[in-house]
């Protein structure tokens, strides 16, 4: 059962002097992921600024305690276990601002907590060019840079400057965007790093062929995904020159399931939660379709989805 704990509780727990944000304990990560899967973080918190965040680092980090970020949770699996120690949201730093604006260029300051689809409208709204092909993935800035979130060839890492993080020790700085690693679906972000913010830069363009642009995106998106069910998006990386999708739906696993959870007969690299769905069944379900692939065409794949938590060797982070 979540537990809110009170600031008199936190300075005792951690002896956080100055902390401005909510704290929650044995709380239920059904509520913080798309896929609405998994069992309760042993603290989750959401800091209310910059320096709560930092003081309440260097207190879990004298006192052992892991601490994971999350953003919008649109990219996990956690396990029906949940996951040991502090789960901290950066849901409330969500600012986005223009640094400098050119005749033909724009450079945004925007927070990890921003959701990325304010960031897709705004530049559709300016007529900024580069994004587009971001319309309609859920979750925030900070997990959207963590796995160079991407979509119709553009990813988020094309349009980085460089992006202020955060250490477990409370150190605050800045990485360029060449030492940022981005590739398909990843960065090289230094485990235990937090994102708190990314400097961008966008084209300007014609503001009707951005929100054309967007718009077509979009629609082929609600055609092609199921988008009113809960999942994590894409459950496999595409291997090179395939599509998991395909290979997924070619090895006959289209309406897989297990327990509740089920490869959807839309899109069948989105295994979807048809209501009470658990992490174990989802696991079992990615092993029986990573097999059934391996055996048709003799392809593993891999997960593109962070599976989270007390899994023991399953877990990837
Ligand atoms: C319907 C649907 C469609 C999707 N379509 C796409 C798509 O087209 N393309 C695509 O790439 N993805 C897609 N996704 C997956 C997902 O939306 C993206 O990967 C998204 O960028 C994840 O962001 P998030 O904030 O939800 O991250 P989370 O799921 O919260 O976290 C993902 C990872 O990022 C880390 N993280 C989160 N915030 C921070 C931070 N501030 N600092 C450091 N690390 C952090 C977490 O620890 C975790 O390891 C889709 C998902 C759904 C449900």
């Amino acid at each position: 059962m979540a537990q809110q704990l009170s600031d008199k509780r936190m300075k005792e727990i951690f002896g956080v002097d100055v902390f401005m944000g909510d704290v929650f304990a044995n709380e239920s990560m059904k509520d913080h992921t798309t896929l609405r899967i998994g069992g309760p973080a042993d603290i989750y918190v959401m800091t209310k600024n910059m320096l709560s965040l930092k003081n309440l680092l260097i207190a879990l980090k004298d006192e052992g305690i892991p601490v994971m970020p999350v953003g919008g949770g649109s990219n996990l699996l956690v396990s029906d276990e949940g996951i040991q120690g502090a789960v901290i949201s950066t849901g409330i730093l969500n600012h986005i601002e223009t640094i400098e604006e050119s005749v033909d260029e724009v450079r945004l300051f925007v927070e990890a907590g921003a959701p990325l689809q304010k960031l897709v409208n705004l530049a559709k709204a300016q007529g900024y060019r580069g994004i587009e092909g971001l319309a309609g993935i859920p979750g925030f800035m900070g997990g959207a840079l963590w796995g160079n979130a991407g979509s119709f060839g553009q990813e988020i890492g094309d349009i980085v400057e460089s992006v202020t993080v955060i250490d477990i020790r409370g150190n605050v700085f800045s990485i360029d965007r060449d030492n940022l690693g981005f590739g398909y679906r990843r960065s090289t972000m230094p485990e235990g790093m937090i994102v708190l913010s990314a400097n961008v830069r966008l084209k300007k363009d014609d503001p009707r062929e951005v929100a054309k642009r967007v718009g077509d995106f979009l629609q082929e998106k609600l055609r092609k995904q199921p988008i009113s069910q809960f999942s994590a998006g894409c459950v496999f990386k595409n291997p090179p020159g395939a599509h998991a999708g395909r290979l997924i739906d070619e090895a006959g696993c289209k309406g897989m399931r297990r327990g509740d959870v089920e490869v959807s007969s839309l899109h069948a690299n989105f295994f979807v939660n048809r209501g009470s769905g658990m992490a174990s069944d989802f696991l079992g379900l990615m092993e029986e379709v990573r097999g059934r692939v391996s055996k048709a065409f003799g392809v593993e794949l891999e997960p593109e989805i962070k599976i989270v938590g007390r899994f023991g060797s399953a877990a990837n982070r």
